[in-house]
């Protein structure tokens, strides 16, 4: 078995749920030690209340600018008691109680096996910025406490899509979530309704009034829950509406935002009511050029290891959204992992040992 795999096995027996990555980077910290290199922990565990902050090291190199690779450490569930078979070269988890968490500790098996080659054969490298972060898989939460200063490389990888080894994502959307609390007038329903103001009636005519769905080439947007009201015998005084709106153009999602905004105030002035819109962004944009260096080294990097480069655009987030919108132009590169967040989990052998070298090539051509 290479040993990429075997450290991969010994990754996915150590507990790591969101929040709870404290015995993985333990691990991590030592491991690196062993390879001359000390993980820093930062405080975002304290802030969002996990056992485990992100971890990020720097291995010095030759005159190139700095280079990082990012993983997350956290797995969407507990994996307490997984048992890791590989059968036809295929690695999944034994039975159907457990999700292997190939995302992401391939990543990290992939970086530690990369560092560990590059460090033992003493082979020519850039700068390596290493972060490792916590609670991506409920929010991103990790890497939005990164702070900016702390990090040195403008550009890197980000090592956590899904999908064949040469897949780049370089486009992801801008993410914003929004609630709507609309406040009417409570009466009672049988003796007064006349003086009542439903407040659930006003939040289903800003319903209908939207546009939802995929709303033009670039964006979708979506209301995911609806809330209100007290009693069947009271005219309902408050109501809620939250949804979510995601653009890969910014000037789009904000447009759509002004008019989701207007709409619901006006629908609900008209009903003597009052409508007040919070919006949030979850997370920022990932909008990389053709002509980005990370790009092109990536296609160059697949194409010397014969497979093919494909860009791809992603309609989710992870930490690349969150680096990007800090400066670090950074793509997120398939791995080799299959059916993420599903039992059906699952990497193969041989693309495992390819996502390594795809690394080491990555590192000749940066
Ligand atoms: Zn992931």
């Amino acid at each position: 078995m290479p040993d990429v795999v075997t450290e991969f096995i010994r990754l996915v027996q150590i507990d790591s749920p969101s929040r709870n990555e404290r015995a993985l980077a333990d691990y991590l910290r030592q491991r690196f030690q062993e390879l001359g290199i000390m993980l820093t922990e930062d405080t975002a565990g304290q802030n969002i209340n996990g056992t485990a902050g992100n971890l990020i090291g720097f291995l010095p190199g030759d005159a190139r600018e700095p280079l990082l690779l990012c993983a997350h450490m956290d797995t969407v569930k507990s994996n307490q008691g997984i048992e890791v078979v590989t059968k036809d070269g295929k690695i999944s988890s034994k039975n159907q109680e457990h999700i292997l968490g190939a995302d992401d500790k391939v990543g990290i098996a992939a970086i530690i096996q990369f560092v560990q080659d590059l460090v033992r054969k003493k082979l020519p490298h850039p700068p390596l910025e290493l972060v490792f972060t916590v609670a991506e898989e409920i929010g991103i939460l990790g890497a939005k406490e990164l702070s900016i200063t702390q990090l040195q490389s403008k550009a890197g990888y980000v090592l956590d899509s899904g999908g064949p080894i040469g897949t780049i994502v370089n486009q992801a959307p801008v993410h914003y979530e929004y609630t709507i609390k609309i406040s009417g007038r409570a009466a009672h329903a049988g003796y007064a309704p006349e003086y009542g103001i439903s407040a659930i009636q006003i939040g289903a005519r800003i319903v209908t009034a939207l546009d939802l769905g995929r709303v033009d080439e670039y964006t979708t947007a979506n209301i995911g829950r609806i809330s209100g009201g007290e009693a069947d015998n009271i005219v309902p005084e408050f109501a809620q509406l939250t949804g979510e709106v995601r653009s890969h153009s910014l000037a789009r999602a904000q447009q759509y935002l002004e008019q989701l905004r207007n709409t619901a105030v006006e629908v609900a002035r008209d009903y003597g009511g009052v409508a007040e819109v919070r919006i949030k962004e979850s997370f920022p944009p990932i909008q990389l050029p053709v002509e980005a260096k990370v790009i092109q080294v990536a296609q160059r990097a697949a194409s010397k290891l014969g497979v093919e480069p494909q860009l791809v655009t992603s309609g989710g987030g992870s930490d690349a959204n969150i680096l990007n919108g800090r400066g670090i132009s950074c793509a997120n590169l398939g791995v080799g992992s299959y059916f993420e967040h599903t039992r059906e989990e699952y990497i193969q052998t041989a693309d495992f040992v390819l996502l390594v070298e795809y690394l080491k090539v990555i590192a000749e051509e940066w």
